[in-house]
């Protein structure tokens, strides 16, 4: 294991970082930006290092500055948490040229996994189903753009191969609209992504989000940790997110998450990882691959009892993967509700000082967060300030414990949206399970 390593990351996720550290023997250095000095995770570190101003350009996404903290702390590997630089290739490339271990997968599989018509194809050769489409560049030639509209069709998407975040995609009703489309996002690729390059697939109505959850370790060994859906979105930001997916069965579930773990093995897959799909009538379409661990993985770890960091840290120093998948059992009903600093009606950020804070506890409580009493929420960075996870035996008992927990947690101080997060968990909608990823946009009217 490695005696001391550099989360290079802020907020909730560096604070779970480093309690997998502590449970591990192994020393922490937090990099941090100038408006981050009071981040709970650099208090508790066993050494800080301030890597540049408030803006992330300058900070959480400046590589020499991160890769010098880990020099001159003498550290073996670094963190890179979610968000920020932790799909950054070039990061990755540059933390092994450095002589560090980056925890997570090798650049090029990072940069396969970047473009979505490499990482597609990739999938479609690992047996992996994927939405219908070209999966190559679009040409220039207008009529093949029409035809191959016409053979997938109508409604189609074209997305940019280098598109991110939600951005860089268009949705195409007619065949009046496609060629103008085509063009557009295009134009916006090139913009937006530095790459033009866009493809087209069928555009699927109702669909609902499922992710799979895999780990790989550089003995050739990968499992699955079954599944997640991430339906309740809003500008395709995750809401809330449970485990396992209401209505998945037994079945589906081994045959596509063995098929992801299979995927990792093929494409020499190193960490965590997490396969998403759209889910419609029943079949599964892979869209893309998160090469890092996210933001919902606690559901995962509360359903199979499995600590998915403290393994991406056994796997990056070497070790095998400490269990096998017939180890794996999905036990109960785990539901997690994002916090966020903003309005719960306009949704505008809401950052400023936290005057009271108070944890809810209870059975199959957990709360992920690094605010405190005090605590100034930077206005700088996302508006997300933590999470709260419940774990039942089934779902409706993981509800229950959520409302209960939303009930007894006081941030003051500053709005958040745990009055929506109450209204999710007392939906009637919701409380049936498995609506689609349009369903809290409609709930709120503006969809
Ligand atoms: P990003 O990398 O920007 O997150 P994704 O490929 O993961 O892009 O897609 C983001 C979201 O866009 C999906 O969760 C879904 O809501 C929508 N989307 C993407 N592809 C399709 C499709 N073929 N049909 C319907 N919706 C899609």
């Amino acid at each position: 294991m490695f005696d001391k390593i550099v989360i290079a990351n802020r907020g909730e996720i560096a604070l779970r970082i480093l309690r997998a550290c502590r449970e591990l023997g192994v020393k922490v250095v937090a990099v941090h930006s100038e408006a981050d000095r009071d981040l709970k995770h650099v208090r508790l570190a066993d050494e800080s290092v301030c890597i540049g101003p408030a803006a992330s350009v300058d900070s959480y996404l400046n590589i020499p500055a991160i890769i010098s903290a880990a020099e001159v702390t003498d550290a073996e590997a670094i963190h890179p948490g979610y968000g920020f630089l932790s799909e950054n290739a070039d990061f990755s490339e540059k933390v092994k040229q450095s002589g560090f271990v980056f925890i997570g997968p090798n650049a090029e599989t990072i940069r396969m996994m970047g473009d979505k018509i490499s990482a597609k194809n990739a999938m479609l050769a690992a047996g992996i189903p994927c939405v219908p489409g070209n999966n190559d560049p679009l040409s220039d030639d207008n009529k093949k753009n029409l035809k191959l509209a016409q053979e997938i069709g109508y409604p189609v998407i074209i997305k940019a191969a280098g598109g991110g975040g939600g951005r860089g995609m268009r949705t195409v009703h007619t065949e009046a609209a496609l060629l103008n489309a085509i063009a557009m996002t295009k134009a916006e690729a090139g913009t937006a992504f530095g790459n033009p390059t866009v493809y087209m697939e069928k555009f699927l109505e109702d669909p609902r989000h499922i992710e799979f959850q895999v780990m790989a370790d550089s003995h050739g060994n990968a499992i699955h940790l079954g599944e997640r859906d991430c339906s309740m979105q809003r500008r395709h930001q995750k809401v809330v997110e449970e485990a396992p997916a209401p209505g998945i069965t037994e079945e589906q579930r081994k045959a596509i998450g063995e098929r992801c773990a299979k995927a990792c093995v093929d494409i020499g897959y190193l960490g965590a990882g997490t396969f998403e799909f759209l889910y419609e009538k029943g079949e599964f379409y892979f869209i893309e691959m998160n090469t890092r661990v996210q933001v919902e993985h606690p559901v995962t770890e509360m359903v199979t009892g499995f600590d998915i960091v403290k393994e991406q840290l056994r796997i990056a120093a070497g070790e095998r993967l400490s269990i096998t998948q017939d180890k794996v059992k999905i036990q109960g009903h785990a539901i997690e509700c994002r916090l966020n600093a903003e309005d719960p009606r306009t949704f505008m950020p809401c950052p400023g000082t936290i005057d009271q804070f108070h944890m809810p506890g209870g059975p199959g409580i957990r709360c992920e967060t690094h605010i405190y009493n005090g605590y100034k929420v930077p206005p700088y960075y996302d508006s997300m300030i933590g999470k709260l996870i419940a774990h039942g035996e089934d779902r409706n008992s993981a509800i229950a414990r959520m409302n209960t927990a939303l009930s007894e947690i006081i941030i003051d101080g500053i709005k958040t949206n745990i009055p929506l997060q109450h209204d999710i968990m007392n939906d009637s909608a919701f409380a049936a399970g498995g609506q689609n990823i349009h369903y809290l946009e409609k709930k709120l009217g503006i969809y």
